[in-house]
C-alpha cells in the first residue's frame, strides 16, 4: 500500500497551497469542449478553500516545448474554472507589472489563482531545481492533484516536492486508492481484461499482469494475434504477425504463474469495414481458416458467456481496453454486453471494477456501464504505467516526502 499524506494531514488555513492540477482540457477554436477535468477538482479545492487555504494552481496546456505560444495560455480555463468552482479564479500572467509573486502576495484565505501553463518554461519537462524553487518560494506547502500527469518527472510534479512538504489531494488520493485496490492488494481471484487493437501497445502491461493477477481475459485485435500464434488463419483481420513470439512468450508466463487465459473462441467476421456490416459467426481455434478479404471485428455470443461467466468467479476486475471495433455497431456488442454484466456485478456489491483507458473510458460510457463501477481512471498513460507495475515519478515524490 503506498504511504503518502493527504489534505487530511495538514492546517491549510492562511497556508499559500500550491496545487498541481489536470487543467489539458480538449479546446477547439479557443472553447473548450469538455469541463470533466475541471469539474472533478471541485472537491479538492472546495475542500482547501472552505478551510481558509490559498490556492495557487499550478497546470500545464498543451506540448508548447519551453515556449510561450499564446495559443496555449490557461487564460480561457481559468474562467471555465470560475464558473465550475462558483468562486473567481484569478488568471496570473506575470508580466512586467505585476510579477507571480506580487498576484500571490495579495490573495486572502479562500482565494484561488491559476498560474500560467507550467510548460512555457524550459525548466518544466526538464525537472529542472531552479523553476521548482521557484514554484516553491510561491507556496507554503505543496499538494498534488494530477495523477494523469504523475508519469512524467517535471519541475511542477517532483522537483518541487524537494522543497515544500507534499501531500496527495483528493483526486490524486482516490486515483491511488482505487489502483492499489485494484493490483496493488486486491480481493482474489482477481482478473483483467486487455483488449484494444494492438499487442505491441501493451506488452508490458500484458507481462506484469500475468505475474500478479488470477485470470487475463484477452479481447481486441490483439486477440487476433494471439488465436493466430496458436495456428488460426485470421484472414484480414487486424494482427501483427511480428508479435507471434511475444504472443506464445506471454501465453508460457501466464502458464507458470497459474494465470488462466480466455481468449476468444468465436469472432464477427465481416468483408467490410463498416458499421451496420452483414458478419457471420464463426469459431475461432487452431483449425480456423478466415477467408482472405473476410476479418474478425468483435468476440461472438459464446465468447461472451465465457467471459461473463468469468466475471462471476472474481471479486476484482481489471478493464483496459475493449473486445472489439466498438465505434461501429454490431461491433461493440460483446464490449457493450460484458461491460454491462461487470457493471451489475459491480452494482450487487461482488465485484470491485477499475477500468481505464482513452477507449476504454468512451466505450463503457457508451455500454452505460461507467457509472456502476467501482472507479474509472482518466489518467490514460499514468494508468497504464501503473499498471504496467512502473514507479511514477510524481507518485513516488509524494511517498518519499511522506517518510
Ligand atoms: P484504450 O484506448 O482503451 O487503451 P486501444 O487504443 O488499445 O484501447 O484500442 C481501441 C481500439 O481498438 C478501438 O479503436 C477499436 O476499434 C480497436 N479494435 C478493437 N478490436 C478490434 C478488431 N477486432 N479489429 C479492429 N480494431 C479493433
Ligand atoms: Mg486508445
Amino acid at each position: 500500500m503506498a504511504v503518502f499524506k493527504t489534505l487530511d494531514d495538514v492546517d491549510v488555513h492562511d497556508k499559500r497551497v500550491l496545487i498541481r492540477v489536470d487543467l489539458n482540457v480538449p479546446m477547439q477554436a479557443g472553447e473548450i469542449t469538455d469541463t470533466t477535468r475541471i469539474e472533478r477538482l471541485k472537491i479538492t479545492l472546495d475542500d482547501i478553500t472552505q478551510r481558509g487555504g490559498k490556492a495557487i494552481l499550478l497546470a500545464h496546456f498543451g506540448r508548447p516545448k519551453g515556449k510561450v505560444v499564446p495559443e496555449m495560455s490557461l487564460r480561457p480555463v481559468a474562467k471555465a474554472c470560475s464558473t465550475i468552482f462558483g468562486k473567481h479564479v484569478v488568471f496570473v500572467s506575470p508580466d512586467a507589472v505585476k510579477s507571480d509573486a506580487d498576484y500571490v502576495n495579495d490573495m486572502e484565505a479562500g482565494d484561488i489563482v491559476l498560474l500560467e501553463n507550467t510548460r512555457f518554461y524550459p525548466g518544466e519537462e526538464h525537472n529542472d531545481i531552479e523553476l521548482a524553487q521557484y514554484y516553491a518560494a510561491l507556496g507554503d506547502i505543496y499538494v498534488n492533484d494530477a495523477f494523469s500527469a504523475a508519469h512524467r518527472a517535471h519541475a511542477s510534479t517532483a522537483a518541487i516536492t524537494q522543497f515544500l512538504p507534499a501531500y496527495a489531494g483528493r483526486l490524486m488520493q482516490a486515483e491511488l486508492n482505487a489502483l492499489s485496490l485494484a493490483l496493488s492488494n486486491p480481493k482474489r481471484p482477481v482478473g483483467a481484461v486487455v483488449g484494444g487493437a494492438k499487442v505491441s501497445t501493451k506488452i508490458d502491461l500484458l507481462e506484469n499482469l500475468v505475474n500478479k493477477i488470477d485470470v487475463l481475459i484477452i479481447g481486441g485485435g490483439m486477440a487476433n494475434t494471439f488465436n493466430a500464434a496458436l495456428g488460426a488463419d485470421m484472414g484480414d483481420s487486424l494482427q501483427e504477425p511480428a508479435m507471434y513470439d511475444k504472443a506464445r512468450a506471454i501465453l508460457k508466463a501466464a502458464a507458470a504463474n497459474e494465470c488462466r487465459v480466455i481468449l476468444p473462441s468465436d469472432g464477427k467476421v465481416t468483408a467490410e469495414f463498416a458499421a451496420g456490416a452483414p458478419f457471420e459467426v464463426m469459431p475461432i481455434n487452431a483449425d480456423t481458416i478466415i477467408p482472405k478479404g473476410k476479418e474478425s471485428l468483435d468476440a461472438g455470443d459464446a465468447t461472451i458467456r465465457t467471459v461473463v461467466s468469468a466475471f462471476e468467479k472474481l471479486q476484482t476486475l481489471i478493464w483496459n481496453g475493449p473486445f472489439g471495433a466498438f465505434e461501429m455497431p454490431p461491433f461493440d456488442e460483446a464490449t457493450i454486453k460484458t461491460a454491462k454484466a461487470a457493471a451489475t456485478l459491480t452494482k450487487q456489491g461482488k465485484l470491485v471494477s477499475v477500468a481505464g483507458g482513452g477507449d476504454t473510458v468512451l466505450a463503457l460510457n457508451l455500454a452505460g456501464a461507467a457509472a456502476h463501477f467501482t472507479y474509472i481512471s482518466t489518467a490514460g498513460g499514468a494508468f497504464l504505467e501503473w499498471m504496467e507495475g512502473k514507479i511514477l515519478p510524481g507518485v513516488a515524490a509524494l511517498e518519499n516526502n511522506a517518510s
